[in-house]
């Protein structure tokens, strides 16, 4: 018969010599390997207990920023939504009105706002295009899940904690505590 490859190798069919038949040395060898792992460092770790150190560059889920006042600094402009090589972004503006001042920075502002994190290839083009600095692509993950519309996040989930209201949340979702 024609080999498909030249690595084919004719086994010895021989029959077990007395030593082989008690399987001594294959079982040596084997705890061999075995002990030597024992002392040699473990690639993996045990996440999310231990963590691996983000690379400088790291992009991870978008934070929908705030102002020192703690007012929302996005102004519904859509430029993100524009630069989004996903179509990742979706938004609805809302006028702000009068007593609104404390809430949103701006005239305009994000009554909606959602992302698709199925959809976004965490490029950070959203983050470049804002003018606002509303939204920037922070150090976590987007956590699994089992359901598709999880992964939609709404404005609640990517508004960053009020740093007034909420010093120590908003320290915690900074970094800085
Ligand atoms: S990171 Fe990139 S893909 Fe994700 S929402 Fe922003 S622009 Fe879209
Ligand atoms: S996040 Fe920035 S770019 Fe996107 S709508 Fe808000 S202000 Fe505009």
């Amino acid at each position: 018969m024609q080999a498909l490859t030249n690595r084919a190798k004719s086994v010895s069919r021989r029959p077990m010599t007395f030593m082989e038949s008690l399987y001594l040395p294959s079982i040596f060898k084997g705890m061999a390997i075995t002990f030597k792992h024992m002392f040699t460092k473990n690639p993996t770790i045990n996440y999310p207990e231990e963590k691996r150190p983000f690379s400088p560059v790291f992009r991870g889920l978008h934070v929908l920023n705030r102002d020192e006042e703690g007012r929302e600094r996005c102004t519904a402009c859509g430029l993100c939504a524009v630069a989004c090589p996903a179509e990742a972004i979706t938004m609805e503006a809302a006028e702000r009105v009068e007593g609104e001042e404390v809430l949103y920075r701006e005239e305009k502002y994000a009554a909606k706002y959602e992302i698709n994190m199925l959809r976004c290839i965490f490029c950070g083009l959203c983050e470049e295009a804002c003018p606002k600095d509303a939204i920037y692509l922070s150090e976590t993950f987007a956590p699994s899940n089992f359901t598709r519309e999880t992964f939609i996040y709404k404005k609640q989930d990517l508004l960053i904690p009020n740093p007034v209201t909420q010093p120590s949340e908003f320290a915690a979702a900074k970094g800085t505590n």
